[in-house]
């Protein structure tokens, strides 16, 4: 029989991206069949100068997005707890930017990421055949921690999608240990994405043996499906927090009011429900 809710979907989007689909209602009501306790909206946050434009709301449409989570957590309560979060891209030119909309807004989580296959990153920074291209990705992960602006870093090693045939963590090795002890040293979390399983190499992101360094280095893991879809909301948690266990992590994280919050991994396992 499965225990009380003790675990939060952490990471999912609505329809105001661009590429998503659904209602916040909608995603609550997922996440209340599947056995969790509340879900986080961590929709793309607005973006300068035209960055990305395709793949998040707009300046104008932040503040309905804030409305639109707060009147779905009213008509949840009891339920599910609906929090509000904010999805950022980083670079280290946008902090100030960055600095100024996570503090404008009652954030409750907010997620850090790099997205090196947008074209305006690649163009900024190149291909994976060029110069330094993994390289370069691992120091704008590791100085994303460092900003001090994020509570947790989504899908740490993303650009594998980039070039899958030619990922290997072996050849990355040093930049991933540097970067993972950078990330150590500011307590900031690491996400365990589920969503990684949709595109190749076909793993969560990260993958096994990098998870393993996470985990070695005492980097809280939070877990996340990266839902775009209602249908994907607490997607892989079971097999994710087994991994987590197999690896030798038996906490895994969630934030609340941006205060880091743990959960054994045993608990969280009992307490999911299967849906369909
Ligand atoms: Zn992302
Ligand atoms: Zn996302």
């Amino acid at each position: 029989m499965s225990q009380a809710p003790v675990l939060y979907e952490t990471h999912a989007h609505t329809l105001l991206c661009g590429h998503a689909s659904g209602t916040p209602t909608d995603y609550a009501t997922a996440a209340g069949q599947r056995g969790l306790a509340g879900i986080f909206f961590t929709c793309h946050n607005p973006m300068p100068h035209g960055y990305s434009t395709e793949f998040r709301m707009a300046e104008h449409q932040y503040a309905g997005y804030l409305e639109w989570v707060a009147s779905t957590r009213c008509q949840h309560v009891g339920s599910v707890d609906v929090r509000v979060g904010l999805e950022c891209d980083y670079l280290p030119e946008f902090e100030p930017w960055l600095s100024r909309q996570i503090t404008s807004a009652p954030l409750e989580y907010v997620l850090g990421s790099v997205h090196p296959q947008y074209s305006e990153y690649g163009a900024r920074f190149g291909s994976p055949d060029g110069p330094g291209f993994f390289h370069r990705y691992f120091d704008h992960l590791a100085l994303a921690a460092e900003s001090g602006l994020f509570d947790c870093l989504a899908h740490p090693d993303i650009v594998k999608i980039v070039a899958p045939d030619r990922w290997s963590l072996e050849a990355c090795r040093p930049w991933v240990e540097a970067c993972l002890d950078r990330i150590a040293a500011t307590g900031v979390a690491v996400e365990y994405n589920t969503s990684g399983t949709l595109k190749a190499p076909f793993e969560e992101y990260p993958g096994v043996s990098f998870l393993r360094e996470v985990v070695g280095r005492g980097i809280p893991v939070v877990i996340g499906s990266d839902a775009h879809d209602p249908t994907r909301v607490g997607e892989g948690f079971e097999s994710a927090l087994s991994t987590l266990a197999r690896v030798g992590c038996n906490r895994v994280s969630y934030f609340l009011g941006r205060s880091r919050i743990d959960v054994g991994v045993d608990e969280a396992l009992a307490s999911l429900r299967a849906t369909g």
